[in-house]
């Protein structure tokens, strides 16, 4: 009954903030049609990295699990003509349809979609000569330390890593749940709290996805 209640109140507020946007319809129904599992961000959820990427001026951005690219749109539209969004994925069915709908955004020369699990696929990403602006984990959650890690290698100083899931219907705080995806976002959360060139914190976000959060943090 609150998941209900979560939901009419994003759709209310979505229905004055967030206008009716085809190509990202198109985007949806194209990755249902293909099967892919509806775990993207939402619409409000996607304008909200859209916003803070263009509030940093971030012309470089890297993403860490594609899915079909609904979060990769957001961002390809935020950054400038000569930005660039990169994009891992380990799931080559997710990469064959995110490049479709990269190419119904008209956004294909923006991003770089790189198939390979992203914990290798990071290893061979450099932060010269441009490091990225901002960084958006939200792959496998078990990886998220080793993300953070190279994200914070990645990124600028100013630069923002965000990453998705860390709240979890509060299980992440029920120290008795021992699930692997819990355990990741536990971990993250030690390494944030060693670790002196990042200021973190987390925002708890309650909408049609139901009861979950971003941590967000700033490479000093
Ligand atoms: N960011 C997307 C969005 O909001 O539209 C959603 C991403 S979805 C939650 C997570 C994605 O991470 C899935 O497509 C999954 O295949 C991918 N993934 C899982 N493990 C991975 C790995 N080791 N390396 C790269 N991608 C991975």
């Amino acid at each position: 009954e609150s998941q209900q209640i979560w939901t009419r109140a994003e759709a209310y507020h979505n229905s004055f903030l967030i206008p009716k946007d085809e190509v990202l319809d198109k985007i949806v129904e194209n990755s249902r049609a293909n099967g892919l599992l509806n775990i993207s961000v939402s619409a409000a959820q996607g304008k909200f990295l859209h916003l803070l990427a263009r509030s940093i001026g971030a012309k470089k951005i890297l993403e860490v699990g594609t899915l079909g690219g609904y979060s990769t749109t957001w961002f390809a539209r935020a950054v400038p003509e000569d930005g660039a969004v990169t994009t891992l994925e380990v799931d080559p069915q997710c990469v064959r349809v995110a490049t479709e709908n990269l190419a119904t955004a008209g956004l294909v020369h923006k991003v770089e979609i790189i198939l390979g699990p992203a914990a290798e696929t990071l290893e061979t990403l450099s932060p010269t000569p441009i490091p990225f602006d901002l960084v958006f984990i939200d792959a496998d959650k078990e990886g998220n330390a080793t993300y953070f890690k190279h994200a914070k290698r990645l990124v600028r100083k100013g630069g923002i890593i965000i990453v998705d899931n860390v709240v979890r219907d509060g299980k992440v705080a029920d120290l008795e749940n021992k699930d692997s995806m819990v355990e990741g976002a536990r971990r993250l959360l030690e390494v944030l709290k060693a670790d002196p060139e990042v200021s973190a914190t987390t925002i708890s976000t309650v909408g049609e996805k139901g009861y979950d959060g971003f941590t967000f943090a700033l490479k000093l």
